[in-house]
């Protein structure tokens, strides 16, 4: 089923983002994972494309159909550009069409010290406007409600998302972000430019200082001081910092829905007892929205 019409169908969306084991793992080793997400019921699973310089591709799309044929659940599979040419991207939308898998995600993909990027596609509205012309997909994109790092300023940033909107981008999946207040105004930025499709702000539960230092460096989102304590408060114990984020993120989560968001979209870090104690703790909630 496309994602567009879930976001007609109910509100809010669900999803998880998983990305494929490392190169030498078996994809079986994510069934354990993928067992315990698809108990929580999401509306779609999200596989990562070559995020953070992998060149796992070809296992995106596996897992794509694993998802799919195995779980029963509509996956969403991510597609960089900077680093492909056309050709390869007829490839990739082929092998999509040929197994059934219509929702994708249109990204340009992080510049990679070891990819050299390549001159048909420098930014993902390109990718959108070329993947319409090769299927009847369901095409979606990312927007950062800090802004993207490169960008020159929000407006420039809000500016060039609604061309990726006008390009065939029908819903939106955002950056992580620590603040609700920052996206409730991006959103509303959005809707003053014209940008009427849902979109889905992502959270990520934060269970290990270490791994949210390095999204942060990332991706450029802020740390509020109130959530900078409790990093400072409780690093140190791990089951603490477990307990803290946890609720930190529940807490964003419930606000969130309580201001009738079109979605969650949870980057789970491919860790399952995260996500599982996430939807524990909102199941009564989201049955309200
Ligand atoms: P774009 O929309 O092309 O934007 C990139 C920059 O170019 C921005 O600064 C934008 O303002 C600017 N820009 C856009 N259009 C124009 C224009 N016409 N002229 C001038 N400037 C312009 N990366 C991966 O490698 N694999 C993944 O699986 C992956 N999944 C992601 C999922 C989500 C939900 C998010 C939020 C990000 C994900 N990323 C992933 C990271 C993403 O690839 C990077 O953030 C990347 O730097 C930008 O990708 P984009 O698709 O937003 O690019």
């Amino acid at each position: 089923m496309k994602i567009k019409e879930k976001f007609e169908q109910k509100r809010p969306v669900i999803s998880f983002e998983i990305f494929p084991p490392k190169h030498g793992a078996a994809l079986q080793d994510i069934d354990e994972t993928l067992g315990i997400l698809s108990e929580c019921k999401p509306d779609f699973i999200s596989v990562t494309f070559g995020a953070g310089g992998s060149s796992n591709h070809n296992r995106t799309i596996e897992l794509a159909k694993k998802i799919k044929q195995e779980y029963h659940i509509d996956p969403l599979v991510h597609l960089t550009c900077l680093t492909y040419n056309k050709e390869e991207i007829d490839e990739f939308s082929k092998v999509l069409l040929e197994n059934g898998l219509e929702n994708v995600l249109a990204l340009r993909g992080d510049e990679n010290p070891s990819a050299v990027p390549k001159e048909d596609f420098c930014h993902a509205f390109e990718l959108t406007t070329y993947l319409r012309q090769k299927g009847d997909f369901c095409i979606g994109g990312a927007c950062y409600p800090e802004c993207h790092p490169q960008s020159p300023n929000r407006v420039m940033d809000i500016t060039y998302l609604k061309e990726k909107v006008d390009a065939g981008d029908e819903f939106l999946i955002s950056q992580l972000f620590f603040e609700n207040s920052m996206f409730y105004s991006f959103v509303e930025n959005c809707k003053i430019a014209g940008i009427k499709v849902p979109i889905s702000p992502g959270i990520m539960p934060v269970i290990n200082k270490a791994q949210i230092e390095r999204m942060v460096t990332l991706c450029g989102a802020s740390l509020p001081e109130r959530f900078q304590k409790i990093l400072n408060k409780f690093e140190d114990n791990k089951q603490a910092l477990f307990d803290a984020g946890m609720a930190y993120a529940v807490s964003q989560i419930i606000d969130l829905l309580a201001n009738d968001v079109d979605g969650i979209h949870l980057y789970t870090m491919n860790n399952p007892i995260v996500a599982r104690k996430i939807c524990e703790e909102i199941k009564n909630i989201i049955k309200k929205c």
